[in-house]
Formats: C-alpha cells, sequence, structure tokens
C-alpha cells in the first residue's frame, strides 16, 4: 500500500468509526482495512471514501454505507468454504468485502455500465473470486445455486420467492424489506430442514429492487 500520510491516517480513522459503530468482527475489519472503498467511487466522492455514509455512484445507485456493509456481512456469517449470491453489484465494495470471507461470490446487477466498472475494479484489485453478471437478480442464478448465503443490497417488499428457494438448508440470506421507500427492515432468514426462521435485524434505508434491465 503506498497511501500518502493523511490518506493513511484516514483509513485509521475509517476504521475506528467502524469499531466505534459497534462492529467487532477481526476479519471484517481486516477486509475493510484491505479493500480501498475509495477505489469504487468515482470524482469528488473518492475523497469521501471514508466517511461513514452512502454516497452516490453512477446510473443514480448508492455506494452503501460502510458500517452497514460491515453489518450485513456480519449478519451472513461467513465460513471460507462458502459460496455467496450478492444481488445489487453497484459499485462491487461489498463484494470485494465478501470476496474476502467467502470462496466464492457471485454478483449480479441491472445496470450493465454499474457492473462493467464494478469487473474492472475488480480484475484492477486481482479479485478472481468474484464472478460478476449483468441480470435481474430477483430471479436469482439457478445454474449456480445452491448458495451457502445470499445477501440482497436493495429493498424488495417481501424476500423474494426465487432466492429463498436457491438457498441451501443452513444457509442464511439477509434482505431489507419493506414496501416505504424511506425505511426497512434488514431481515435474516435461516433456512432449516423445516422451513424458514426470520429475524429483523435493524432499520436501514436501501434503494428498491427493480425487475428487469437497467
Ligand atoms: N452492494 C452495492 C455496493 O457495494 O456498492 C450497493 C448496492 S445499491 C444500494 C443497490 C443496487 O441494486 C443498485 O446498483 C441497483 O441497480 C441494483 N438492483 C436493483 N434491483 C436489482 C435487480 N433486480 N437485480 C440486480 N440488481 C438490482
Amino acid at each position: 500500500m503506498n497511501d500518502a500520510p493523511d490518506q493513511m491516517e484516514a483509513r485509521m480513522r475509517f476504521i475506528y468509526t467502524l469499531r466505534s459503530r459497534g462492529v467487532t468482527d477481526a476479519r471484517i475489519l481486516t477486509a475493510m482495512e484491505k479493500i480501498d472503498r475509495s477505489a469504487f467511487l468515482t470524482g469528488l466522492f473518492r475523497e469521501r471514501a471514508y466517511e461513514d455514509t452512502p454516497l452516490p455512484i453512477a446510473c443514480g445507485q448508492t455506494i452503501s454505507q460502510p458500517s452497514v456493509v460491515a453489518l450485513m456481512t456480519e449478519a451472513l456469517d461467513l465460513g471460507p468454504r462458502d459460496k455467496v449470491l450478492e444481488v445489487g453489484t453497484g459499485s462491487g465494495y461489498q463484494a470485494a468485502i465478501l470476496s474476502q470471507l467467502a470462496r466464492r461470490v457471485y454478483t449480479v446487477e441491472r445496470h450493465r455500465a454499474l457492473a462493467r466498472q464494478a469487473q474492472g475494479v475488480f480484475d484492477a484489485l486481482g479479485l478472481v473470486n468474484i464472478t460478476c453478471i449483468v441480470g435481474d437478480g430477483s430471479h436469482g442464478l439457478p445454474d449456480q445455486a445452491p448458495f451457502d448465503r445470499i445477501i440482497v443490497t436493495a429493498a424488495a417488499e417481501d424476500p423474494p420467492g426465487p432466492l429463498l428457494a436457491q438457498l441451501k438448508i443452513g444457509g442464511i440470506m439477509v434482505v431489507p424489506v419493506g414496501q416505504s421507500d424511506t425505511v426497512q427492515n434488514l431481515i435474516r432468514v435461516h433456512r432449516q430442514d423445516t422451513g424458514f426462521e426470520y429475524e429483523e435485524l435493524r432499520a436501514v434505508r436501501f434503494v428498491p429492487l427493480v425487475e428487469g434491465l437497467g
């Protein structure tokens, strides 16, 4: 890492902020220290990469707030052999964090321009265990199913049926759910051999899950 001293200081403050907001998992903090969020931003927003705030990206979308990325990653309880599906690549930052903790990450984005840009960053950072696909992720990826873990980074009215069906028994899905544009509930779904268990984690705010291509 060849960061200038002020950038190094900003990145140290970033990790400190995450800790102070309740992120305790050392593996997640290490991943967030290693993966430079500024690589996923463009223009003047790069200077704000280490703020704990969502920021605009292309196609009218957003890169998620880092503490929410950490919380959702923590809720997935990832293991190193896990195969993960992310719906909503956006900038690619969340997928990059997942790639440090899981065996393989499939990430689906409905905007071709965002998927192309994210793939460019994955290539530049050498993140070879991420596969980025253009498509409507609400249908999942039947060819690659089942998944150990599924994360949806756009808000759905309900956990999408095809995603529930593509979750392994024993698997976990994390998804923001709600009809409101301003606040939704982050839900964790555990698939047991007897059915699905739902747990509410906290209030969040995400852009909506939209059907079809952008
Ligand atoms: N995970 C992203 C990151 O780390 O930057 C943030 C995701 S952004 C909040 C939500 C993304 O979900 C947007 O890029 C949006 O285009 C995408 N999206 C919405 N509906 C989708 C769908 N049905 N299939 C795939 N992507 C979708």
